[in-house]
């Protein structure tokens, strides 16, 4: 079974869409969305939930005002300023705030501090015209998004070898954080998305750095290449000189955009323009460096 994971150094360079196009073009795959923080494969795919799971991660103190005796104990303890405590009322832990360190839950004289899980988000196994989804959206505030990124990749892993399914095409988080490091452990192949502007080269820089400290190789592909093409023309340079394959460039196109009006994905888009067919090629290319076919 093959990982493809398309990632970006930064947000907004056209990864979403283009994973969704590949997810049309692609055979026999599990779609994975591993962009937890900010997920948006979902609103192009329009899954159909099958199965919906809640993501537990950590602890989260909580008072039982009956059993509180406004003693202000917890609030001088909780280093993380998480409880007020105002004189003859009961105390309040904000769940945002509370780190989940268990120190007032020890020490409460009244033992009146629960400490249940704590409820991060959910994850869903979905259908979709392209196969199935495994993805997930963490609640507002919520962290663990590591976690749950391990979770997910774990998920449509067990879902490909039940269905005999040879590919996962994973959207990852863009950056080189937490998020990004779960998706790669294990990646066959990176597809990094990257935009011909200073900050576009600095952030391929960084994530090609990261792909080579995990040992997952990495191709390039330079979207909107158009906005700058002498920049264009650096990172092919930059890639040639680490030895990273850059498989092309895809121009500026409204279809992009109107794909997205018309509730599709822009290798539906009839009739079929260059983006199109640059993206088909795209495709051919990675599932060569994928040995897929
Ligand atoms: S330590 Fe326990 S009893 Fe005292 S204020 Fe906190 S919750 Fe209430
Ligand atoms: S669990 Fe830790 S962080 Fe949360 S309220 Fe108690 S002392 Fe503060």
């Amino acid at each position: 079974m093959k990982e493809l994971l398309v990632i970006s150094g930064k947000g907004g360079t056209g990864k979403t869409s283009i994973t969704a196009a590949l997810a049309d073009l692609a055979e026999d795959k599990v779609l994975l969305d591993l962009d937890v923080d900010a997920p948006d494969l979902h609103l192009l795919l329009k899954p159909e939930i099958k199965r919906s799971q809640p993501f537990v991660s950590g602890h989260l103190a909580v008072v039982r005002p009956y059993d509180c005796t406004a003693c202000g104990t917890c609030s001088e303890l909780c280093a993380f300023d998480a409880i007020e405590q105002l004189e003859g009322v009961p105390a309040v832990i904000d769940p945002s705030v509370c780190e989940g360190c268990k120190l007032c839950v020890e020490l409460c004289p009244e033992g009146a501090i629960d400490f249940p899980s704590r409820h991060c988000g959910d994850w869903y196994l979905s259908d979709t015209r392209f196969g199935p989804l495994v993805h997930a959206q963490l609640l507002p505030g919520q962290e663990n998004s590591g976690r749950l990124v391990s979770m997910l990749r774990e998920q449509a892993r067990d879902l490909a070898r039940a269905q005999g399914r040879d590919l996962i095409l994973a959207d990852g988080t863009p950056g080189i954080g937490c998020p990004v490091i779960s998706s790669l452990s294990g990646a066959s192949l990176a597809l990094v998305v990257t935009e011909p502007t200073p900050s576009g080269l600095h952030d391929l820089e960084r994530v090609l750095q990261l792909c080579r400290h995990f040992k997952v190789p990495a191709t390039v592909l330079i979207n909107r290449a158009d906005l700058n093409p002498a920049l264009a023309d650096e990172i092919e340079d930059f890639c040639r000189q680490l030895g990273v394959t850059c498989l092309g460039r895809l121009f500026f196109d409204p279809v992009f955009v109107e794909a997205v009006v018309a509730g599709k994905v822009v290798s539906e888009q009839e009739p079929r323009g260059e983006t199109t067919l640059q993206i088909a090629a795209l495709w051919r290319r990675l599932a060569e460096e994928l040995c897929l076919n």
